[in-house]
């Protein structure tokens, strides 16, 4: 029986989180009448989350899988690492330290059945300290969906569901698995909401606090540029070479005629500097630009990457 459910699991430091989770997660998924399996990444914990995690590998082999990570990559890196091993149709993203209720994945699910690709979790009424957690992280939700034209709530919230073939297609880096969502759209992935549960954490400690805002606000400038421009950079760099030369070239030329018919000096005045300067800083940009399609061009070219993504043939054999 091929498996249909994988819920990807990281782990760091969460020792005590761990018996208590695995037991929320048979709960949930007692009903569920195919076949499921847990994947807990452990991300190089030092508090013995090793040992927890061996034990119920050993209790529950029908579920459990177990990944352990050579050091700690990272949250978004373990994520990456347990989709890679996730064998089920659609795969479940949540955190090991229960502030996410497992009990809510039925919910996920099911909106899944409905036709869409990605359903996300949103935490309305979430348990975090207010300062440091819940306003940066409304405020980079704005700036995400106003950025990415993806509309959620809670791109922050690591419940998520997803059909497999989404997340094949692109590598996670630095803090972007809340990018996600902005990505599966671009590939024209149908999105939706639900909204979950959230607890405060009982055991353990968060391992973030303001700074990961920043980074945040860093990736959404990658997300962007990727999602924008990724097929065709030179839209970026040459439209912003192009705003740079054409209205410095008009300036050059009014001072050109001002010198002519007005006797006004040209090489020592300011402006001519000033546009010759933009002048060149726009064709330095167009030059990047191209410098940029070559890459993206390698970059399908050599891995025989497709410029599009299909939903479905008919008549057709599917191609991988
Ligand atoms: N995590 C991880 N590697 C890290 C930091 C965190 O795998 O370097 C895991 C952690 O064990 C938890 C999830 O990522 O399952 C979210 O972490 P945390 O609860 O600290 O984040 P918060 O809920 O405070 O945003
Ligand atoms: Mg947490």
């Amino acid at each position: 029986m091929t498996v249909f459910l994988s819920v990807v699991v990281p782990v760091y430091n969460e020792r005590e989180n761990l018996p208590l989770l695995h037991q929320a997660l048979q709960q949930a998924l007692a009903s569920c009448r195919r076949r499921w399996e847990i994947i807990l990444v452990d991300d190089g914990s030092s508090d013995g989350s090793a040992e927890v995690l061996e034990q119920l590998a050993a209790d529950d082999p029908a579920h459990v899988r177990v990944v352990f990570l050579r050091r700690n990559f990272g949250q978004t890196a373990a994520i990456a690492a347990g989709i890679d091993h996730a064998q089920g149709e659609v795969v479940v993203l949540m955190d090991a330290d229960l502030q996410n209720d497992p009990a809510d994945i039925p919910l996920l699910l099911a909106k899944l059945e409905e036709g869409y690709d990605v359903v996300s979790g949103w935490r309305k009424n979430r348990q975090d300290p207010l300062l440091t957690r819940v306003l940066p992280s409304h405020l980079a939700n704005v700036l995400i969906s106003w950025v990415t034209g993806v509309h959620l709530h809670d791109y922050g919230c690591t419940l998520k569901a997803y059909r497999r073939e989404v997340l094949r297609d692109f590598r996670l880096y630095g803090e972007m698995h809340r990018f996600i969502p902005a990505y599966a759209a671009s590939v024209g992935a149908r999105i939706a909401e639900v909204v979950v549960r959230h607890h405060p954490r009982k055991f353990g400690r968060s391992k973030y606090g303001l700074t990961r805002t920043l980074k945040v606000v860093l990736d959404l400038f990658t997300v962007k540029f990727l999602l924008s421009f990724f097929y065709k950079p030179i839209y970026l760099f040459g439209g912003l070479g192009l705003m740079l030369i054409i209205p410095s070239s008009l300036l050059l030329v009014f001072l050109i005629v001002r010198r002519i018919f007005w006797q006004v000096a040209l090489f020592t005045s300011p402006l001519f500097q000033l546009s010759l300067m933009f002048i060149i800083l726009g064709f330095q940009s167009i030059l990047m630009g191209l410098i940029a399609e070559l890459l993206v061009r390698t970059y399908h070219e050599a891995q025989g990457k497709p410029t599009y993504t299909v939903r479905r043939v008919l008549n057709l054999p599917e191609g991988e």
